[in-house]
């Protein structure tokens, strides 16, 4: 069926039918996207999400003009790394500049995430960028979450705000605040309190906090192993406290072997920002405004890139 579409020189609706049939059946093994979408198919996570996505290669495919240069099978392929790209939030994310004063960073998440080292790993990140950035540790509620920080920042030199664990929350995110302003820091980045679920309690709390300290970005961490409720997930974090972006931790690792990463990948992305909206997944993903914006990719301090929706479009294609 490809062989038609390269003999034909341009796409159009029969010559496409065939390997059209092939991408939602998944049996050419010439066409590298097909690997993706077989994972999404036999994961039966979001079979909808992936019927859309194939019909929207298709109207692409039907639309576009062959560019010079480019064999029409491989213009194939291009449509569908772009409706991949545009599906994982288009163009990059950087995190939002304030007008005047400190960024201010929260990091929002469930326990165990990786909010914390998150936390650290982005202050590195800034203050590799030449920023001068104060970490406030305002989770009180899990033993040693501020031990981890203060060694954290004392591994990569960056000052630690604590008040220990009898103050709450928003004082502390308060008077960090208020340190950072008198003390020209260019960056706050507020380590937040996690719970193993997502409780009334911590998000009356993250609100509060949120309310005292205005912060230019809310990140929620999410851990990549997440499996379907990251989409109740985002959306919970998201009516609370209304997020900026997300943070996914964890990239480096899957127990089931490095193979299965960019599988895990395409199925989280569909998942945080498809599975439970009713329009397709990328309209929902730039309504809603919620792109990722950083990668965690290990342990170490200097695991962390910001998120190129191109990069794990190609990742993903292999
Ligand atoms: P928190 O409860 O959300 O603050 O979670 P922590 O920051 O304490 O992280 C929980 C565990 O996950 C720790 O053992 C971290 O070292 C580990 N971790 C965090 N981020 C990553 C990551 O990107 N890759 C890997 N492999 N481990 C991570």
């Amino acid at each position: 069926a490809w062989d038609t579409v390269r003999k034909d020189g341009k796409l159009s609706a029969d010559n496409i039918k065939e390997p059209m049939r092939e991408i939602r059946r998944v049996v050419h093994p010439a066409v590298a996207p097909c690997g993706a979408l077989r994972a999404l198919l036999e994961a039966d996570v979001s079979l909808p999400v992936v019927r859309r996505f194939v019909k929207k290669v298709e109207d692409a495919a039907l639309g576009e003009r062959v560019v010079k240069g480019l064999s029409p099978d491989q213009k194939l392929t291009k449509v569908v790394y772009e409706e991949l790209k545009s599906l994982m939030g288009g163009e990059q994310a950087e995190l939002v500049q304030p007008k005047y004063g400190p960024s201010v960073i929260l990091m929002a998440g469930l326990q165990g995430t990786g909010k914390t080292t998150a936390a650290g790993k982005l202050a590195l990140y800034l203050k590799k960028k030449g920023l001068k950035v104060l970490l406030v540790a305002t989770d009180v509620y899990r033993p040693a979450a501020i031990d981890q920080l203060v060694t954290l920042g004392g591994k990569i030199e960056v000052p630690v705000f604590e008040l220990g664990t009898q103050v709450a929350p928003p004082e502390i995110a308060r008077q960090g605040l208020e340190k950072a302003k008198a003390e020209e820091y260019d960056a706050v980045i507020v380590d937040t309190a996690g719970r193993l679920q997502i409780d009334d309690r911590l998000m009356a709390e993250l609100r509060e906090t949120k309310e005292v300290v205005q912060p230019t970005d809310t990140l929620l961490v999410v851990d990549a192993m997440t499996g379907q409720e990251a989409a109740g997930l985002v959306k919970a974090f998201n009516e609370a406290v209304d997020i900026t972006g997300a943070v996914l931790t964890k990239m480096d690792g899957d127990s089931r072997g490095g193979a299965a990463l960019s599988i895990k990948e395409a199925i989280l992305c569909f998942n945080v920002f498809g599975d439970d909206c009713s329009s397709p997944p990328w309209r929902c993903l730039q309504v809603s405004g919620r792109p990722i914006k950083f990668v965690g990719t290990g342990e170490k301090m200097e695991a962390l890139e910001p998120f190129f929706p191109e990069r794990m479009a190609s990742r993903i294609l292999g």
